[in-house]
């Protein structure tokens, strides 16, 4: 397929790692090598670095519209190539077919979105207190932009960055996830195709052991102006602390714990619908997927027993089979973190209403759809955030018992709920401590709307005509004496 590489790219060439070291992109699904990608260190780094602030010089003072030309071109192309690129992530992140081109769609609607938007960032002329000044303020570039992006959305995690990013006339050092180099690849061969010039998107492959010294060389190197990050809380908290020796601009979506509280009103076809399509979507591994139900005392019973009527129905296997609705999970570290999650509630008293456990028979990392309840705070699956395809469900009986659970988190990306009580929705929206809300919805990412979250979920926003503020600084221009 002319869309794989086993090269990274920097500075618009496609080249093999300083010390020619490689490593192996393995399909969760039946541990088969994919392919190899190079397995870079500080030095690469350093040069996609040099190259990407080289192509700066000339790329920030391209006009919006040469901008959003190329954009729309890249559009364009990731649109014709859709299906290989969803066949690559199929193979390198386990997520079954139908999904991956789901998010070649919502990846591809953010080239499209920012080729929009490029042309649309305006500054303002401000009302000067006195008759001889002329006040300005203009949106500039910010300079090299990091990526860092995570395995769970392949394409999208890209694209909503770097559509932003070049948007707003910033060249880009993109570090993908160790478990999915080859769909960021591919993304680039498209982007060259496109003409988009040298050197202003490169990317760095590199294994887990590498992804330490390279972040820290993209928060501290003078040529990068920002980072954005997509990954794990534990990983954005180094990166927020490496970025405060140069006062780097940062931008973070980290993990998430999302409540979904279902009330006595609630349309219960939807909310059951809902539930499925929030939790078990990428197997359960996204940072906005319902971590914690909440379920009022009347409508409990009713609730669980379709849920486990439903999620029944689900179909797990490898993903690039036909009516499959659940892959494996991406790798050894998330399955036995499931696993153990699990066998830590029940053995704390959560019963099982239905899966619990993995299924070997298929391969080494599909778990079964779990729903738990009878859930305590003593465990884990009550704080943590889990990652996988398991329900727990907490019962309440009064909306201010739900509030005070849901809220009771560091975290505050997404919430959902679940309501035919106008005051109750608006009451709920209002107090819910997170930075996204889903009424009587479970799915709510799209490229108008800003992703982000408040608490330890993150920093900034992306998407919306808000995503190219992380990599833009407002310049004001006092011009006197007139
Ligand atoms: P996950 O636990 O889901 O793999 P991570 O936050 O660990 O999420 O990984 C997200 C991205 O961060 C990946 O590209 C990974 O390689 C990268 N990464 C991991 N550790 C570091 C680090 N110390 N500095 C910079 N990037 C890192």
């Amino acid at each position: 397929m002319h869309l794989i590489s086993n090269k990274a790219f920097i500075n618009g060439s496609w080249i093999s790692a300083s010390t020619n070291k490689e490593f192996e992109v393995i399909n969760p699904a039946n541990g088969q090598v994919v392919g190899k990608v190079p397995d870079m260190d500080v030095q690469d780094t350093q040069k996609a670095i040099e190259s990407a602030a080289e192509a700066f010089k000339t790329w920030q003072f391209t006009t919006a519209k040469e901008r959003s030309t190329l954009l729309r071109k890249w559009y364009n192309l990731l649109v014709e190539n859709q299906e290989s690129i969803a066949k690559i992530m199929t193979a390198e992140s386990g997520k079954p077919l139908a999904e991956a081109l789901g998010e070649v769609n919502y990846g591809n609607s953010f080239i499209e979105w920012f080729s929009e938007l490029a042309r649309n960032v305006r500054g303002e002329i401000l009302q000067s207190p006195v008759p001889n000044k002329k006040l300005f303020v203009e949106h500039h570039p910010i300079g090299v932009a990091a990526l860092i992006t995570p395995w769970n959305f392949p394409h999208a995690m890209i694209t909503r960055k770097a559509g932003a990013a070049l948007s707003a006339g910033c060249t880009c050092v993109i570090k993908p996830a160790e478990d999915t180099p080859l769909t960021a690849l591919a993304l680039m061969k498209l982007a060259e195709e496109a003409g988009i010039p040298k050197g202003v998107l490169n990317v760095v492959t590199s294994s887990r052991e590498q992804a330490p010294a390279i972040g820290k060389l993209l928060c501290e190197s003078p040529l990068v102006a920002g980072i954005s990050f997509t990954g794990s809380t534990q990983v954005g908290k180094i990166l927020y602390r490496q970025c405060a020796s140069g006062v780097k601009r940062l931008g973070l979506e980290l993990g998430g714990n999302a409540p979904f509280i279902v009330y006595d009103s609630a349309n219960l076809q939807n909310a059951v619908h809902s539930a499925l399509a929030s939790k078990f979507r990428n197997c359960g591994q996204t940072c906005v997927a319902s971590n914690r139900f909440l379920v009022q005392d009347k409508i409990y019973d009713a609730f669980v027993s379709k849920l486990v009527e439903e999620v029944e129905k689900l179909k797990i296997g490898d993903g690039s089979k036909p009516g499959i609705n659940l892959g494996p999970l991406i790798n050894q570290a998330q399955f036995k973190k499931v696993s153990e999650l699990v066998d830590d509630a029940v053995s704390k008293g959560a019963e099982v209403k239905t899966g619990g456990k993995p299924v070997p028979e298929l391969g080494e990392f599909f778990y079964k759809p779990t729903i738990l309840t009878n859930i305590k705070e003593n465990m884990l699956v009550y704080t943590e955030e889990v990652f996988g395809p398991v329900i727990n469900v907490i019962k309440f009986e009064t909306e201010d018992q739900s509030l005070q659970i849901a809220n009771n988190t560091e975290r505050g990306l997404a919430g959902y709920f679940f309501s035919e009580d106008v005051a109750q929705i608006f009451r709920v929206a209002r107090k819910l401590e997170v930075g996204m809300v889903g009424v009587n919805e479970g799915l709510i990412s799209t490229a108008e709307a800003p992703f982000g979250g408040v608490k330890e979920s993150g920093l900034g926003r992306e998407g919306s005509h808000h995503g190219v503020e992380d990599f833009t600084y407002i310049k004001y221009i006092c011009v006197g004496n007139l």
